[in-house]
């Protein structure tokens, strides 16, 4: 792993720190971990020994499930050298932490998260009358009965838990792969923004 000299927020003295590039979870399965509870961003600094939350450009690559999403606070990414995007693989980029560990929650699944991200939309929609939403992100899906849970982050902190019914998704899915088409052969953002323009295109 390459080092960088990283400037700690907490004492501000400069150390060695290690950077994470790439994080292949079927090589390494303790990463699908370390990734959702935040462990692997974390670095302690040697010097005062507080540890802070430090974040790489980082690529995330699950070759059970297909997909690669790369962590890129910068904007997209430069392209994966060597690599097949005709292997039916799904390409994503993100721009934050929780951005990053809710698409993989999603794509791990197997879901389309095309249409989860219009379930999201379309939730907000509905949030929005009475409450003041500054994140949502998509929690769980009930195996048994199909049913979505989504977690609304709160202006004032608190967290409210909402479920959307499993038709729902099935539905926009069924839209989006007639109607929309996403080019799989580079990595895309794939939000609300999106969700936004492809409710129109839909629409239209
Ligand atoms: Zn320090």
């Amino acid at each position: 792993m390459p080092k960088e000299m990283t400037v700690c927020p907490h004492c501000g003295e400069k150390s060695a720190r290690r950077v994470l590039t790439n994080l292949n979870v079927d090589k390494e399965p303790g990463l699908r971990e370390a990734v959702q509870d935040l462990s692997c961003f974390r670095w302690m600094c040697p010097n005062c020994g507080v540890s802070s939350l430090v974040v790489d450009p980082c690529l995330y690559h699950d070759m059970t499930n297909q997909f690669m999403v790369w962590l890129s606070p910068e904007g997209r990414p430069q392209e994966v050298g060597g690599f097949d995007p005709l292997a039916g693989y799904t390409l994503r980029y993100v721009d934050d932490l929780n951005a990053f560990r809710e698409k993989i929650n999603v794509l791990e699944r197997g879901l389309d998260d095309r249409a989860v991200e219009l379930m999201k939309l379309l939730l907000l929609f509905q949030l929005h009358r009475d409450l003041d939403v500054v994140e949502l992100l998509f929690h769980a899906l009930d195996e048994q009965d199909g049913t979505f849970t989504f977690v609304a982050v709160l202006s004032d902190g608190a967290e409210q838990y909402i479920s959307m019914p499993g038709d729902t998704y099935r539905r926009l899915a069924a839209d989006v792969n007639e109607r929309l088409f996403t080019n799989n052969r580079e990595f895309q953002k794939i939000n609300l923004d999106w969700a936004k323009e492809a409710l129109e295109l839909l629409h239209s």
